[in-house]
């Protein structure tokens, strides 16, 4: 022992473990990082789970793809806690993504590839979302180009965040 403690995160990360095995045994990897673009966009965007999901599916047409599910939006708590491990497993029972607001992100995937994956994408998509927040937006990727998407790639999306029926 050199005396360290585990990561301030370690109850949210085991737990969220648990939580994401049971949804689906495959899930063996729960990745956690502070991406720049990501929590930038936590400060400007509406910290709503349909809302801030929608628009990074906007962002990137492999969006919807790579995430159909969405992203679980916690609002700010204190790290390190059980209270904050446990909101997040409960997320994670819903979402393989979960933000922590103005902290970072988890992702849950398969293989440390594809989790990373998975975080990388959103950080993607929130960065071009940086890029052009203040700008005047003259395109945008369509809901039904999305359904197009979802239906090529045979994914399922969460429905109710799109604004369609
Ligand atoms: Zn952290």
């Amino acid at each position: 022992m050199d005396g360290g403690r585990p990561t301030s995160e370690f109850p949210a990360h085991l737990m969220s473990h648990m939580a994401r095995l049971k949804v689906d045994p495959e899930n063996r990897v729960v990745m956690h990082s502070h991406p720049t673009n990501t929590l930038a966009m936590n400060f400007v965007h509406e910290l709503d789970e349909k809302k801030f999901t929608h628009t990074l599916w906007e962002m990137c047409t492999e969006c919807i793809v790579v995430f159909p599910d969405g992203i679980g939006i916690l609002p700010w708590m204190l790290c390190g806690t059980d209270e904050i491990g446990k909101a997040t497993a409960k997320k994670m029972e819903e979402f393989r993504l979960v933000v922590w607001a103005m902290h970072g992100i988890y992702g849950a995937g398969k293989t440390m590839d594809e989790t990373f994956g998975l975080i990388e994408t959103v950080e993607k998509a929130a960065q071009i979302y940086m890029l052009t927040a203040h700008l005047p937006r003259k395109n945008t990727i369509k809901d039904e180009e999305m359904l197009q998407l979802v239906d090529l790639f045979r994914v399922n999306c969460r429905k109710d965040f799109l604004n369609i029926k």
